[in-house]
């Protein structure tokens, strides 16, 4: 599997002067690059390469991998379409490879081939990235973001063995509650909230006025909150998969389908937690688990929060309000997310691969 292990770097001043200046004439570069594929009519690599290779290097100074690397940067953003010209942010990131960035993993440096020759600047990163570094194929991007440097590199991670699950964790990807299992943890999304509830209040003031500088708050402030349910939403991920694996249990999730119906079914609280963040908690669930070797197994989602995880009796009345569960046949109560999740557990069991053998857990 391919992951991304993100380096923080700490340049000297005049480091980051350096960087700055390569970062900004190789975005000119593919800038001269766009404009002349756009004048001509040619798209294609090679192409580009014929028309632009000696002028790029020439006029913007750079090696010839770097100009090489921009040709194929602009050649691959006009794959899309070619209704527009493209243009690039003078600080937008840039793909390096290895013969113009190296790492040196004993010192902690990565080398990178500036505009005015290499440099050998000093990384900072946790021991998970560093143990990712070693199997690191091919691209780093080198990226400025919010005021820091970053080497992001691309590493292929030896796919771990998947261990046969013994039964599943149900988990229920809810709305009140950001996810519960069918142990009957809860994992609250009030911390979101709050936050959310208070920005919120903040964004109504900021909208009011439509200045210039308020506008630069408001787009700052939705990155904030971006950030922390994405922090969020690590921290859950996180703490299901090792709920699962120190059990020895499989996790079963909802079909993406049935995410998104329950997403429209309940508009009045839409505004909670947007639809991406459910598909991110999905998704880091997904990769964390098959990381950890956890089997995750999606089933179908049909009527998963009306039915009974004990009797099977699936009606509407079960369901009085929307954290409630009360089986109107067996009379079996519980919080409405941990039954829904004790159904998805119940539905991976019956479709599961070898779990008639396990013992129950
Ligand atoms: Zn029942």
């Amino acid at each position: 599997m391919n992951l991304t292990a993100q380096l923080k770097l700490e340049p000297t001043a005049r480091q980051a002067l350096a960087l700055r200046a390569t970062l900004v004439a190789s975005n000119a570069a593919c800038d001269y690059i766009s404009g002349v594929a756009w004048e001509s009519k040619s798209f294609r690599r090679f192409d580009l390469h014929r028309r632009c290779y000696r002028e790029a290097r020439k006029r913007f100074g750079l090696s010839a991998q770097a100009a090489v690397r921009c040709i194929s940067k602009v050649a691959d953003s006009y794959k899309l379409d070619r209704k527009a010209k493209r243009s690039f942010r003078p600080m937008g990131s840039a793909a390096y490879d290895q013969r113009i960035l190296s790492y040196n993993l004993e010192a902690s440096t990565v080398s990178i081939r500036a505009l005015e020759g290499r440099l050998r600047i000093s990384f900072v990163c946790g021991e998970h990235q560093r143990k990712m570094l070693v199997s690191r194929k091919g691209e780093t991007d080198l990226a400025f973001v919010r005021g820091k440097w970053y080497a992001l590199a691309s590493c292929s991670m030896p796919n771990p063995k998947t261990t046969e699950p013994c039964g599943f964790l149900g988990v229920d990807l809810g709305v009140a509650q950001i996810a519960a299992d069918s142990d009957g943890k809860l994992y609250s999304g009030s911390g979101i909230k709050s936050v959310r509830h208070r920005q919120r209040r903040l964004r109504a003031k900021l909208q009011s006025k439509q200045s210039r500088s308020a506008k630069r708050r408001l787009q700052k402030l939705s990155g904030k909150e971006r950030r922390f349910a994405k922090h969020v939403n690590h921290v859950i991920s996180k703490q299901i998969v090792a709920a699962a694996e120190r059990t020895g249990r499989g996790i079963a999730v909802e079909e993406l389908t049935g995410i998104r119906d329950r997403i429209r079914a309940t508009r009045r609280q839409r505004g909670v937690l947007h639809s991406w963040a459910f598909a991110q908690l999905r998704a880091f669930l997904e990769y964390k688990a098959k990381l950890a070797g956890v089997r995750l197994i999606a089933v179908d989602p049909r009527n998963s929060s009306r039915e009974c995880s004990v009797c099977g009796h699936a009606e509407k009345r079960n369901r009085p309000n929307q954290s409630t569960f009360r089986c109107a046949a067996c009379g079996f109560a519980a919080h409405a997310d941990t039954n829904a999740a004790c159904v998805i557990a119940g539905r991976a069991a019956v479709s599961g691969p070898n779990v008639a053998s396990c013992a129950a857990v």
